[in-house]
């Protein structure tokens, strides 16, 4: 099923060590994604527990020859100089009929060179966690990481307590970060900073190859992917929580999902994650933060650059700069599809701005205001307005927005703009509570409301009875408030 071909281990070894994952005691298969499995192509998947057996690293699929990653980071602002996969190792890289190459890499496989203090290991929640979000950013168009299988350890990893351990395999366009290059920055290891760029233009960006100084070239088409991802994330809701540049993938994916939350009620300050207590990484910081992830990675690429040093730092910052010229026609894109208006229309990120203010103020859940409006936009009827209404607190202000919405709406008459929202407005997103609800009922041994949400949340956009059972907000007491790695 996986035939790997793995480049990385061409590039210098101090990028990477060689390290094999550590027998788990008795592996069991909780999922295994057959459809991604078909698209990564290969032969036919083996029986289950062979399937056990590779995602839980008992045994090596073959031709897999593990590797664990180096690399540095910023976490919270403040540099580390050796991070790298501690609880991770690439099997290796696999390429797709359509030419494209992936890492399949096994996460909670045990201790690395890299583990520091660390068990090497993950518990069953983080794991769950990471594949119902990755596969429903993936279902909703959001460049992402994804998860091909978790399986069970019948191991313990102790935490606060004691909690049952998983393996979750996951799917990269690559698993390169800001911190890979920060590592060979931090070395002075020009070759080997120069093979890394190399292969991340000959393996992500290739059209930067033939350009005037393909190394600025390179940073700024990162740039260009990171802001346009970043805009996706804003537009469902999504808050990373741990946006170190260790977790900042090159290829431009949503990558390392710890305590990640899509947002419920409207505010631009919000924070779940329970380790970030100053609120660096909050929903509207997310843009900025980026924008200061990707001055990081300028300053590792700046030896690469041509000119003296001024000229160099010059270079980059012009193009640092430009992070708004692409966040903002992206961000105007989304806004035009959510709300159903013209593509390109200005009025879009206006409107979109001024619906903020009235979710903010009147406390409305994001996905349900949204859900909500795309129900109106299709039957402009009694019944969707009041749906619409009952989620404000301030239904007076709400009114003249809407109101105007709808007169852009009409004067547009245009059909398919309309049947866009339809695609833009998820019915169903992983919701907090609910998330805490399927781990827990894992955690008890039973996995069929794990299973049952995956199947809602990776058809987002559908709108049948079985997505409303999901789709509701928290209430008061339900809510979800700290979210923990
Ligand atoms: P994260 O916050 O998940 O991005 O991880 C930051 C760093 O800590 C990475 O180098 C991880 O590989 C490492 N790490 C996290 N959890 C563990 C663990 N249980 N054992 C070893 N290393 C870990
Ligand atoms: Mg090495
Ligand atoms: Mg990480």
């Amino acid at each position: 099923m996986l035939t790997f071909d793995t480049s990385y281990t061409r590039l210098p070894e101090m990028l990477w060590s060689t390290c094999q994952p550590t027998p788990v005691k008795a592996p069991a298969l909780i999922a295994f994604n057959a459809e991604l499995a078909a698209h990564l192509g290969g032969a036919e998947p083996p029986d289950e527990a062979t399937l056990a057996g590779w995602f839980s690293g008992n045994q090596l699929p073959p031709g897999a020859e593990p590797v664990a990653l180096a690399y540095a980071g910023h976490q919270f602002g403040n540099f580390v100089p050796q991070l790298g996969d501690g609880r991770a190792v690439l099997l290796g890289e696999v390429v797709d009929p359509q030419g494209r190459r992936f890492d399949v890499q096994l996460k909670g496989s045990g201790r690395t060179p890299y583990s520091r203090g660390g068990d090497g290991r993950a518990p069953l929640g983080p794991v769950l966690r990471e594949y119902l979000v990755s596969e429903a950013m993936a279902a909703m168009s959001v460049p992402t990481t994804r998860a091909l299988a978790a399986v069970t350890t019948s191991e313990r990893v102790v935490r606060q307590l004691p909690e049952p351990g998983a393996v979750l395999t996951r799917v990269a366009a690559s698993h390169i970060r800001v911190g890979t290059f920060q590592f060979a920055a931090l070395h002075q290891d020009h070759a080997a900073l120069k093979a890394l760029a190399d292969h991340v233009i000959e393996r992500h960006y290739p059209e930067t190859t033939d350009a005037k100084s393909p190394y600025l070239a390179l940073f700024e088409a990162v740039l260009k992917r990171q802001a346009q991802l970043v805009a996706k994330w804003m537009g469902v809701g999504f808050i990373h929580g741990v946006m170190n540049t260790d977790n900042m993938s090159i290829a431009g994916e949503t990558i390392d999902y710890g305590p990640c939350a899509f947002m419920e009620a409207f505010d631009p300050q919000k924070v779940y994650s329970s380790i970030d207590e100053g609120g660096r990484y909050a929903f509207s910081n997310q843009p900025v933060i980026a924008q200061w992830n990707l001055a990081r990675f300028a300053e590792c690429l700046l030896p690469l650059l041509e000119g003296d040093q001024d000229e160099r730092v010059e270079q980059a910052t012009a193009v640092l700069r430009r992070f708004n010229d692409y966040f903002d026609p992206e961000w105007a894109r989304i806004s035009a599809d959510k709300l159903g208006l013209a593509e390109g229309s200005e009025q879009a990120a206006q409107m979109m701005a001024a619906l903020q203010a009235q979710m903010q103020q009147g406390r409305m859940d994001m996905t349900a205001t949204f859900d909500a409006l795309t129900r109106y936009a299709q039957t402009a009827n009694e019944e969707n307005r009041d749906a619409l209404f009952a989620l404000t607190d301030k239904p007076d202000a709400l009114a003249p927005w809407l109101d105007e919405w709808q007169g852009v709406q009409v004067a547009g008459q245009d059909e398919t703009r309309r049947q866009a929202m339809l695609q833009a407005n998820p019915v169903v997103i992983p919701r907090n509570h609910r998330v805490a609800e399927v781990i827990q009922a894992a955690v008890d041994g039973d996995f069929a409301p794990f299973h049952a949400m995956l199947a809602v949340v990776t058809q987002p956009f559908d709108d049948t009875p079985e997505a409303r059972k999901w789709s509701a907000p928290a209430s008061e007491q339900e809510q979800v408030l700290r979210t923990f790695c």
